[in-house]
């Protein structure tokens, strides 16, 4: 067990030292963005932008389902950019529930399938504000669950000691692994970044890991802090109905957890409609602006960045988590429902109607 324990810190070492490959350049960034939007090239064709107005994007089931980009959202989005300079004309974001990769590669990808230049900056996943946590966190053993590269992801964040569920779980191959590991009591955490690709298997493990204070097959201790990314039940993929997302997930492990131990288990839930990250995207729309040349505003500096909108419209298919975010969040944002993913209705949704 001794060598199992040495093969998880390994696993832990491995990783923050060299496994993380270093994130893709940005085809541009953004002061280049806005260096082109120069009076040459904006007097030419269009007025200066006011820039009173900021988007938020949805991605499944708004511009893509699955991979394919559904009706004109690669030319719509097009004319978000200066067509002579490539310079984002007006600040937009995307905002998604989804996740599993770092906001470097997504904004890699959006770029390559959409023909545009997407900064990561402007790629805002469910488990975005999980880089609020690291001040917290940053030193303790954490797991990463889900699809894609979840551990790859924490440690981009600043997170020093994350561990796979993968490589968490290969460390315990019988059911009794556990004295060796008595005298290591290291605080916890458990990330849910993405889409469990193994519920049987995650659902089997977390439950170790929330019910014995991470240490599995120990006695009853403290939960660990456990996060998701977000709480969809449902998403709009290429199958003619929608697919179980996170939210299904954390049901799933809950109703188990629940049944086996005596505290109700205990979690917090990023992504839409969490008012939070509506906050985060408007200071994210306000930091693009800041970039502008012609903003009046001091480039670089979001934290200093005074810029108002006077409205910042949310662009999604989902009610229960894009419109409902939205109006939750309140003024400046405005909602906006497309028919063309999860919701199907002929009119507005009675419990979330959008504005
Ligand atoms: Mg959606």
């Amino acid at each position: 067990m001794r060598f199992q324990y040495r093969t998880l810190a390994k696993a832990v070492r491995r990783r923050t030292a060299s496994s993380i490959s270093p994130p893709p350049q940005p085809p541009l960034v953004l002061p280049r963005y806005f260096a082109h939007l120069s009076s040459q090239s904006t007097e030419k064709r269009r007025p200066p932008p006011r820039r009173n107005f900021g988007i938020a994007f949805d991605i499944d089931g708004v511009i893509f389902r699955s991979e394919s980009p559904i009706g004109g959202s690669p030319q719509a989005l097009k004319r978000l950019y200066d067509e002579d300079s490539g310079a984002i004309w007006i600040p937009y974001v995307f905002l998604t529930n989804g996740g599993g990769f770092r906001e470097s590669i997504r904004a890699l990808e959006l770029s390559t399938l959409l023909g545009i230049n997407v900064s990561p900056l402007q790629v805002l996943q469910g488990h975005t504000p999980f880089k609020n946590l690291v001040q917290r966190l940053e030193n303790e053993l954490v797991v990463a669950v889900g699809k894609g590269e979840p551990a790859a992801v924490m440690s981009e964040y600043g997170f020093k000691n994350v561990v796979s569920i993968d490589e968490y779980a290969s460390c315990f191959p019988g059911i009794d692994p556990l004295a060796p590991y008595k005298s290591w009591e290291v605080k916890q955490a458990v990330f849910v970044v993405s889409d469990s690709i193994d519920w049987s298997r995650d659902i089997q493990v977390l439950c170790d890991i929330l019910r014995t204070g991470g240490l599995p097959g120990m006695e009853i201790g403290h939960q660990p802090q456990l996060y998701f990314a977000h709480d969809d039940l449902a998403y709009k993929a290429a199958f003619p109905s929608e697919r179980f997302g996170l939210g299904a997930f954390r049901i799933a492990l809950e109703s188990i957890f629940n049944r086996i131990h005596h505290d109700p288990l205990s979690y917090t839930c990023y992504g839409k409609p969490n008012p939070f990250v509506f906050k985060n995207a408007e200071a994210v729309l306000k930091q693009l602006v800041s970039s502008c040349p012609d903003s009046g505003l001091a480039p670089n500096n979001a934290s200093t960045a005074v810029h108002n909108f006077e409205r910042l419209y949310m662009v999604g298919d989902n009610p229960d988590v894009d419109i409902k975010g939205a109006r939750q969040a309140g003024y400046p944002w405005f909602s906006i429902l497309t028919r063309t993913g999860v919701f199907k209705g002929t009119g507005n949704h009675d419990k979330f109607p959008a504005d």
